[in-house]
């Protein structure tokens, strides 16, 4: 069955987490200096009209996530950006079961890996 990532963008604090435990886990592939399986994206944060603001962060799964292939295969339940997530805005599962999901809130994003 496909699967993905599902990623509940209104929580996710930019914490960057996810970024290091990609790069821990994948350490023996040489990413290029900075770059890792994903990446997150900072809107910033600023007013948007009354007592309102906004700050949005979009973790984005780029070229280089392998799905945590040898992780995985070793018995690991969750990819490593998934597991070490404090604020457990990614969820790591068939891409059916996290469609359904997709549509019961705003703010998020699913990724087919
Ligand atoms: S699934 Fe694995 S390889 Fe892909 S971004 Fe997450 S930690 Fe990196
Ligand atoms: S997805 Fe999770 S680990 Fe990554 S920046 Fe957002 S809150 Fe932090």
């Amino acid at each position: 069955m496909p699967q993905g990532i599902l990623v509940d963008y209104e929580w996710c604090s930019g914490c960057h987490t996810c970024e290091m435990a990609c790069a821990v886990e994948l350490t023996h592939k040489d990413f290029p200096e900075g770059h890792c399986g994903v990446k997150v994206h900072e809107e910033g944060v600023y007013p948007i009209g009354g007592d309102k603001w906004t700050d949005i962060n979009m973790p984005v799964f780029t070229d280089l996530c392998d799905k945590c292939a040898d992780r995985l295969a070793a018995g690991e339940a969750l990819p490593s950006c998934v597991k070490h997530c404090q604020a457990h805005v990614l969820e790591f599962g068939e891409l059916e079961e996290l469609s359904k999901k997709l549509a019961a809130k705003p703010k998020q994003v699913l990724y087919a890996l």
